[in-house]
């Protein structure tokens, strides 16, 4: 089982976030390369690096399923502004050398939001910007987030993610599957095997390089976004356990993005523990206040 959460890049960069994720369990993480928005960043630190890759390999934990989240104010759907979508793609670029630079493989990336344009054309944006950026022999890929469709957000539909993939020009792009954005976006993940063989058939499940796994404060199809802890909200506890453990996805990282609880105290140690177990943490919010007190 393949299962981490998000975790900070702080002044030790790579290293801080490896010892989060030992601190909570994980054997995979993900993190962003500075504040998902804004621009600031620091230069990767060789040294930092190297530690943190001897810290792994004495936890067993593989550069395969550490994944970096490109930032927010990325928005390549969107080209009115030429000078936005242009930073866009060049703040991109950095991104994807970062990763390079830390020998991270994957880079989440929404998609972007359309914003007052037609979606074939915010989709015809993206896939334009993708062509600028990616190189078919990049050691990073770029995972496209599957997105709830909160406002004017592309990539609400698998035919939306296909659209892109079959356009972009390298082969070299995945897909990352984010359950709390699938139940909001309308997927009914209840039942997992028929939402995979559907995305097998339409785009291939070898694209999947990724999985959020999260549960969703809101209903099945109300395009809101907002993540809820393991077990608390609409998808519940059994049906995330399935797609932590199925077998088709086997060897792909799974990522927790679960809130805080009460914004501040992490809930991930306790939820990893939960998810191991099979077992719902019925008492997660006084575990983590305990804990973290
Ligand atoms: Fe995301
Ligand atoms: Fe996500
Ligand atoms: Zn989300």
């Amino acid at each position: 089982m393949i299962l981490g959460c998000h975790v900070n890049f702080t002044n030790k960069q790579l290293l801080d976030s490896v010892n989060y994720a030992l601190s909570y369990g994980a054997n995979a993480f993900m993190f962003y390369t500075g504040a998902p928005q804004n621009t600031i960043r620091k230069p990767i630190d060789k040294e930092y690096t190297k530690q943190a890759y001897e810290l792994m390999q004495t936890n067993n934990i593989s550069l395969d399923n550490v994944i970096c989240h490109a930032p927010y104010i990325i928005n390549l759907a969107n080209d009115t502004i030429e000078d936005k979508w242009n930073f866009s793609i060049n703040f991109l670029k950095q991104e994807i050398q970062r990763c390079a630079e830390l020998g991270v493989k994957y880079i989440v990336l929404h998609p972007g939001s359309a914003v007052g344009l037609e979606i074939n054309v915010a989709l015809d944006n993206i896939v334009q910007a993708l062509d600028l950026i990616i190189n078919d022999n990049d050691q990073v890929m770029i995972l496209l987030e599957t997105m709830a469709g909160k406002g004017t957000e592309c990539g609400r539909s698998l035919e939306e993610i296909k659209y892109i993939l079959d356009h972009v020009k390298s082969k070299n792009i995945g897909v990352c599957l984010d359950t709390c954005h699938l139940n909001d976006a309308g997927y009914d993940i209840s039942d997992f095997d028929t939402f995979l063989s559907n995305f097998d058939e339409l785009i291939g499940i070898e694209k999947i390089h990724c999985v959020h796994l999260n549960d969703s404060k809101n209903d099945l199809g109300t395009h809101k976004d907002r993540h809820e802890n393991i077990g608390y909200g609409t998808i519940g506890f059994d049906n995330l356990v399935k797609v932590l453990y199925h077998e088709k996805l086997k060897d792909v990282p799974k990522i927790l993005e679960t809130p805080f609880i009460e914004k501040d105290y992490p809930p991930y140690k306790f939820e990893i523990v939960s998810l191991k177990n099979k077992k719902f943490n019925s008492n997660l919010i006084n575990e983590v206040k305990d804990f973290y007190k």
